[in-house]
């Protein structure tokens, strides 16, 4: 009985040395200690046992079972203290390694030009105003001297919320509304998003972004219109820049002229980005129509004044040389890292 005590311990010593796991141990626990275990067969076979002897086996039993159970918690402690020891190796963290940089980004291409024409416009005492994208049809059109049937109207085909409210077709009624409020003189130029019901191409958008200008005073002539426009071409396309004055149509300005600037690629000369002319067309102009001065309850016998519109794409387009709009609006980040 001895013997066979003696063997069951070795071999529960052999199984605990084996096992690397928790678990692995667990089961040398069951196999050796559980109900069905091994030295509990033994204390199970005591009844063939004499009655004498049953007391010394007994207390055999039991001390083996004490160093079983011994040996078990002690490895169980050393394989604890390991997986321990290995998390904390793992999950150390390194400080002394440099830090993952944020991804910082940058002003879209619109945005830079955006703020260099107010820039612009602002260091010659302009004020930069806002206005609503939804807007009136009596501010987009009527109070711009375009009445219901006028064929510009068809030109500026937009988005209708409803009869009488519309995605503004470019950004006047802003002028509108700052004449409206009577105070004078006025010198404000208004940038912002504008709509047409036109279809996506390379060089048309659904929306896109007009900056237009206004100044009314006393005694303001087609020259201060030219003189202005000179300066602001000088100081957006270099200081060689010379400006051409077609005369166009406008339905809210009279005279009305569409403005050229000297190719600022070739200096006039004529080349593949000026498509040989020298010239590129830039913008709309004119001297503000009597009748919107005086939809506006400005006196034209005593005030006179100027507009300009222009859009913000077309420059940014020509400025960066890109070929298509629509790549100004995908926001790729391939195309837009190149800024
Ligand atoms: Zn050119």
């Amino acid at each position: 009985m001895k013997e066979k005590l003696e063997q069951i311990k070795e071999e529960a010593f052999k199984q605990i040395a084996e096992s690397k796991e928790l678990s692995k141990l667990n089961d040398v626990r069951v196999n050796f200690l559980g109900k069905k275990g091994e030295l509990t067969a033994v204390l199970k076979g005591m009844k063939n046992v004499s009655a004498e002897d049953r007391p010394k086996i007994g207390q055999l039993v039991n001390e083996t079972r004490s160093i079983i159970e011994t040996k078990l918690e002690e490895t169980k402690k050393a394989l604890e203290e390991a997986e321990l020891e290995l998390r904390l190796k793992r999950e150390t963290i390194d400080v002394t390694l440099p830090a993952s940089k944020p991804i910082t980004g940058h002003a879209h291409p619109n945005q830079v030009v955006l703020e260099e024409v107010e820039d612009i416009f602002r260091s010659m005492g302009y004020e930069v105003c806002d206005g609503p994208e939804i807007e009136y049809d009596y501010y987009n059109f009527e109070a711009l001297n375009i009445p219901a049937n006028h064929p510009a109207k068809d030109e500026q085909d937009t988005f209708y919320i409803n009869k009488d409210i519309l995605l503004r077709t470019q950004t006047s009624p802003v002028q509108v509304r700052v004449m409206e409020k009577g105070k004078l003189p006025i010198k404000m130029i208004a940038p912002g998003r504008v709509f047409r019901s036109d279809e996506v191409d390379a060089t048309h958008s659904p929306s896109f972004h007009q900056i237009e200008g206004m100044v009314i005073d006393k005694g303001i002539t087609f020259a201060d219109l030219k003189g202005t426009l000179l300066e602001f071409s000088k100081r957006l396309f270099g200081p060689e820049t010379k400006i051409k004055l077609r005369p166009h149509h406008f339905p809210f300005t009279e005279p009305s002229a569409e403005v050229d600037v000297s190719c600022f690629k070739c200096g006039g000369k004529g080349c593949r980005f000026c498509k040989g002319e020298g010239w590129i067309e830039i913008l709309g102009c004119g001297m503000v129509h009597p009748r919107v001065l005086e939809m506006s309850g400005i006196d034209p016998e005593e005030y006179s004044g100027f507009a300009f519109g222009v859009g913000l794409e077309r420059i940014t387009l020509l400025k960066y040389e890109i070929d298509d709009m629509r790549l100004l609006y995908e926001n790729d980040i391939r195309f837009l890292n190149q800024f």
